[in-house]
């Protein structure tokens, strides 16, 4: 196999890259560097986004720090005394900064990967928008963010209003006085309905299963069930759902205050589009609508890893913990079970200590090689 095609640069050896510094590739970062490992000498954290943060920086300014659930610390350095109240792209934005610095991670911004391929001599070779590296292992740690799914449905082209994803939600304001329907049963889609509620003419919410609120505290039980069942999924190879996808939504005041004003009452999802709303076939009357927001969530960003051909016929790829059970140079972290900012820390963790593996493996295999060349050496030097 020519796996250098002809006419690219030949790139820059490392030991490992590491693709992303959200929560996930920073973890990793911070684990490689506390196993000895020194950035831009054995190892590179690149990045496509502008700025420290990860998908944290892109989200709405109505998203304040006080309304995520259960954001975990990175790994040696607590966030404290965050004020609620500031949007969370901001307070995030600026841990992330501080942590880089902290720990000296020297993140490659912003530089887009756009391929991983066979490389030489048991590398992978890293295609990026400033130079290729060839690595003996990879952390891809690319996130959801980049990938917002956009569900098809017949007559949606023919809408004459304004369609979004929760990735382009500019906050409530832009829908004063409009019909809205939103489109989702995740913790975004009721976050956007409870806010654009109180400034539009009227919201409509539709999911295609009803939704399942959950009273009481987010238990350690709860939260282990649902990772065990996107965590399964991963290992027959199928597509990953989000673990927040699978933890039914915590009940909170606003959500309580949302249900009783009829704010979440939810309707089936609807059969069309039309140019003027949105239509069922079973009878009841069409929601006339002005925009129609998706909040029908995000999938793993690993195109850069097609030309590897990992994906199972499942269509996801299998894992075994954070490795790639195809090519055990390759780890997913914040990938499926570990999409969670507390999955996020573990998975760094994880696929670090295994990538050192392969590193020392690689290692003695090199020493070997390199003992067994010298003897070669020694004997046809020898005198006969
Ligand atoms: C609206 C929303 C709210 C959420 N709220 C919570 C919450 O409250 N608590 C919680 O635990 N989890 C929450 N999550 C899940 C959350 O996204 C994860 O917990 C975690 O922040 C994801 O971290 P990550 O490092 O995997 O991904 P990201 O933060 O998305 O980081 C991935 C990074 O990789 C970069 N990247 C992607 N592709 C490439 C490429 N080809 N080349 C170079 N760089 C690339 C991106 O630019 C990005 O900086 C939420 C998710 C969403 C969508």
């Amino acid at each position: 196999m020519n796996n250098n095609p002809a006419g690219k640069p030949p790139g820059t050896d490392v030991d490992v890259v590491v693709i992303g510094a959200g929560q996930a590739g920073l973890s990793a970062a911070y684990h490689l560097r506390r196993s000895g490992l020194i950035p831009d000498r054995d190892f590179v954290l690149l990045d496509r986004a502008p700025r420290p943060g990860g998908a944290w920086q892109f989200r709405w300014p109505s998203l304040t720090y006080g309304k995520v659930h259960g954001m975990h610390a990175l790994p040696g350095m607590e966030l404290t005394g965050a004020d609620p109240d500031r949007p969370s792209a901001e307070v995030i934005g600026e841990y992330f900064t501080a942590y880089e610095a902290a720990f000296g991670l020297r993140v490659h911004r912003p530089v887009e990967v756009s391929a991983v391929r066979e490389g030489q001599a048991g590398r992978l070779r890293i295609e990026t928008s400033e130079r290729v590296w060839n690595a003996r292992a990879l952390i891809s740690a690319t996130g959801t963010w980049d990938r917002p799914f956009w569900p098809r449905y017949p007559g949606q082209e023919t809408f004459r209003g304004r369609q979004l994803h929760t990735a382009n939600y500019p906050g409530p304001e832009e829908f004063a006085g409009q019909r809205v329907v939103v489109v989702g049963g995740g913790a975004s889609g009721t976050q956007h309905l409870m806010e654009i509620a109180r400034v539009a003419a009227q919201t409509t919410w539709v999911t295609r299963r009803p939704p399942v609120f959950r009273e009481g505290e987010f238990t350690e039980d709860w939260g282990r069930a649902a990772v065990a069942r996107v965590e399964e999924r991963v290992r027959r190879g199928l597509p990953p759902e989000s673990v927040v996808s699978v933890t039914a939504l915590p009940v909170n005041d606003a959500i309580r205050e949302a249900r009783e004003s009829g704010v979440l009452d939810r309707l089936p999802m609807f059969d069309r589009v039309t140019p003027d709303g949105v239509a069922w076939n079973d009878g009841r009357p069409p929601v006339p609508a002005d925009v129609i927001l998706w909040a029908t969530g995000f999938r793993p960003a690993i195109e850069h890893l097609a030309p590897l051909r990992l994906r199972e016929p499942g269509g996801g790829i299998r894992l075994d913990g954070t490795r790639v059970t195809q090519d055990a140079r390759i780890h997913l972290v914040g990938y499926g079970p570990s999409a969670s900012t507390i999955g996020a820390n573990r998975a760094g963790r994880t696929a670090v200590r295994e990538v050192l593996r392969v590193l020392a493996r690689g290692r003695s295999a090199g020493t070997e090689a390199t003992e067994a060349r010298a003897a070669a050496r020694t004997t046809a030097a020898a005198p006969a």
